[in-house]
């Protein structure tokens, strides 16, 4: 297997490029990042006031959702943190009221509004939040992962003319001419779309460009929701898919 990193001008996306897996491997790599990894986030709500036009519920609900910083090593044994909010209105409560009881576990943002309290309403709560994982409640899925195949961009140099059709249609404006050829400029940003082959195909009886997938390479983004970093969320889910393979491997050998 090889990765190779691409450059991303922003902290909370990873984009890489790994050769030598299949399409299964992929999957079980978006799956387990989205679904295997864990993380804080709250999971009870006591409320000792609420005078608030909002229900417990959907305070609760909106709580939940706010993504929680979570240290390095949780895992399902690491201990409750609770979250502390009072707020007297008139006033918007924003997630950087919670108070936490451990300095490692925060929301990931101050700037999340929770709920608006108009002249003489208040609200005082305690939120109990527990690790958990992607796969049991979204609130516990620490961020977005996508693949696709690598694409392979073919041009026929003997047929192409050198129209620049394909380049004028290209929607993600990767196709370029350079030294008299065809060249491809972010093969990463390729969409699939096959505008160029068809474009191509409209002036021309031949097939002179064409785009394939390949079914060993893959291009992936991972965006974090900032409860860990990026490269944290790899490693922890390709440990967790290591271990899980371990534990098959025992129970076939059983
Ligand atoms: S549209 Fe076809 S012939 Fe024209 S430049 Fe592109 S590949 Fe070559
Ligand atoms: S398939 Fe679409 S995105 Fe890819 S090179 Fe052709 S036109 Fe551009």
């Amino acid at each position: 297997m090889r990765i190779e990193f691409i450059p991303v001008d922003k902290d909370d996306t990873l984009m890489f490029i790994v050769e030598g897996i299949d399409a299964t491997f992929a999957n079980s790599l978006r799956r387990a990042i989205m679904t295997e990894v864990p993380v804080y986030a709250c999971n009870e709500v006591v409320f000792y006031t609420n005078s608030s036009p909002l229900y417990d519920e959907v305070i609760s609900h909106r709580i939940g959702l706010v993504p929680l910083t979570t240290p390095e090593g949780t895992d399902k044994d690491s201990k409750m943190v609770t979250m502390s909010l009072e707020a007297q209105g008139p006033t918007t409560v924003y997630s950087g009221s919670l108070v936490s009881d451990d300095p490692s576990v925060q929301p990931v943002n101050d700037e999340f509004p929770l709920l608006k309290l108009g002249p003489g309403q208040s609200i005082s709560l305690n939120a109990e939040c527990y690790v958990g994982y992607g796969k049991d409640h979204v609130k516990w899925q620490p961020g977005l992962v996508g693949y696709k195949n690598y694409p392979i961009i073919d041009v026929d140099k003997q047929r192409c003319n050198l129209c620049g059709e394909c380049v004028k249609t290209c929607p993600t404006k990767i196709l370029g001419i350079e030294e008299g050829s065809i060249v491809v400029l972010e093969i990463f940003k390729c969409t699939f779309c096959k505008s160029c082959e068809d474009a191509c195909k409209r002036l021309n009886e031949n097939e002179i460009i064409t785009v394939r997938p390949m079914n060993d390479k893959f291009i992936f983004r991972i965006e974090s929701f900032g409860n860990m970093s990026t490269k944290d969320l790899l490693n922890t889910a390709l440990n967790v898919i290591e271990k899980k393979a371990e534990r098959l491997d025992q129970l076939l050998n059983e």
